[in-house]
């Protein structure tokens, strides 16, 4: 069993990671980013595409934060269904955040093809499965919003979901056609070889520990250099854990694991998805299903595999197995690993800007790949000389979630008991 439980079967699985040098000495650029995530190598990446200078700055490695833990699920669109979208933010905003983000899928796939990034990109669409018969109706709702929009969607019902999922377990399925599957580490490494080879500059290992106002724009402080910029992305997400924890106040922690099996057979494989789409269920405390290109099977869920908690969730996910993938029989995991996910109260991402010059959108929720691409992009456009209005979401104050940590150890308590007590029987 590998015990990496950050990065596990991404970081076995990936291709060669980007070498970058950390941050020495005195440098200047016109925009800094901070956080080699995909808000912030998208950012990096289509400010060199428009002939702008930036340097990146990441405190650990690329992907180190959610981009080099995720499912790797290419969603089209938010959590939120379409017309929740439009009531939280208004039409102004909603009608085109919703655009956007429905059609976020053809940039990263794009940019996968433009750049030939290898990381086991497959565009096939992805499966919502309803795992009640709320969980159904939901689902229907979800099919006639986006179908008004004209998006590819459709409802199977029970007998094809069967099929397409290789499960008797789940009630229908919804098949967006818009989405697909990425290994997240991967195209999180792709970005950064792309974003270099249009002239970007990205550190590895440079925490920004001081963030100062100067008379001609920001100094951003390293452990062994500093940096001084025009404007400043910060792209941190769940991740603050050297600077910005102010800014993660609105934000409430929530954990998300993941287990693979070996690879499994040939045999089996033509049973379990077999048109390799990404899957998820209707439930509140969600699991997702998918296979990487090995033929491994990856089943996720809510919750953090540290110390104790480990066996609860490795339990639960053998116990799933075995009851939604019978013909997988007993088997066991390869890998383990988890990642924090930046949620808000109301399921919607936050952007603030600290002063025009210095902007953040955080928070996508668990849909961060299509989201974290565009945003990247549309951030730069912004500090381009773009409109803030070109960034479809309302700024906002930071405002502190009440008893965030106290929420955050409430989803954890939840996860364990009920992956410690489901599928018992
Ligand atoms: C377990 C899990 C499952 C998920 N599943 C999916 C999924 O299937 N599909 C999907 O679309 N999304 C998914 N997400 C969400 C997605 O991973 C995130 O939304 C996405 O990674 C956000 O990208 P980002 O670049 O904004 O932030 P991140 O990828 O989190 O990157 C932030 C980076 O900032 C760096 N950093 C922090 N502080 C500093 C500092 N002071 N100085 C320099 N660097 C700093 C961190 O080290 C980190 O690398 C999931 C997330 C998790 C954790």
């Amino acid at each position: 069993m590998g015990k990496n439980i950050t990065h596990g079967l991404w970081e076995a699985t990936a291709p060669a990671r980007p070498q970058l040098d950390s941050l020495q000495g005195a440098h200047k650029t016109d925009v800094a980013i901070i956080g080699g995530g995909y808000t912030g190598l998208s950012a990096a990446l289509h400010l060199s595409k428009m002939g702008r200078e930036s340097i990146l700055l990441e405190a650990e490695d690329i992907g180190y934060g959610g981009a080099g833990r995720n499912v790797g699920l290419v969603n089209a669109g938010l959590w939120l269904m379409p017309e929740d979208v439009l009531q939280l933010v208004g039409s102004e905003y909603g009608e085109k955040l919703i655009r956007i983000l429905g059609a976020s899928p053809d940039l990263v796939f794009g940019l996968i093809k433009e750049y030939g990034i290898e990381c086991e990109a497959l565009r096939n669409g992805t499966l919502h499965c309803a795992d009640s018969k709320s969980g159904y109706k939901a689902l229907r709702q979800r099919e006639e919003q986006w179908l008004k929009r004209g998006a590819p969607v459709r409802l199977l019902e029970r007998e094809e979901a069967a099929v397409k999922t290789g499960s008797t377990s789940f009630f229908g399925a919804l098949l967006d056609k818009r989405a697909g599957t990425v290994q997240p580490l991967a195209y999180a490494y792709g970005l950064a070889k792309a974003a270099l080879k249009e002239g970007a500059k990205l550190y590895n290992h440079s925490p920004v520990t001081e963030f100062d106002k100067i008379s001609d724009g920001w100094r951003l402080t390293t452990p062994r250099g500093t940096l001084t910029a025009k404007s400043v992305i910060i792209a941190v997400q769940g991740y603050a854990e050297y600077a910005f924890k102010e800014y993660q106040k609105n934000l409430v922690p929530f954990n998300f694991f993941q287990f693979a099996t070996p690879p499994l057979p040939e045999k089996i494989l033509k049973t379990i998805l077999p048109e390799r789409q990404g899957a998820w269920d209707t439930n509140l405390i969600l699991s997702s299903y998918r296979l990487d290109a090995a033929g491994r099977l990856i089943v996720g869920s809510v919750g953090m595999v540290d110390g104790f908690a480990w066996d609860i969730h490795e339990n639960w996910v053998k116990r799933t197995i075995e009851k939604t993938f019978p013909q997988v029989g007993e088997t066991p995991l390869d890998y383990g690993w988890y990642g924090r996910i930046a949620m808000t109260t109301n399921h919607i991402p936050r952007f603030h800007l600290i002063e025009p010059s210095v902007a953040i959108v955080t928070s996508y929720n668990g849909r961060g790949i299509g989201p974290g691409t565009v945003f990247g992009k549309l951030l730069a456009e912004y500090m381009a000389g773009g409109s803030q209005k070109d960034i479809p979401l309302p700024v906002t104050k930071i405002d502190p979630v009440g008893f965030r940590n106290l929420r955050g150890l409430f989803y954890e308590a939840g996860a364990r008991l009920y992956h410690f007590v489901q599928r018992r029987i």
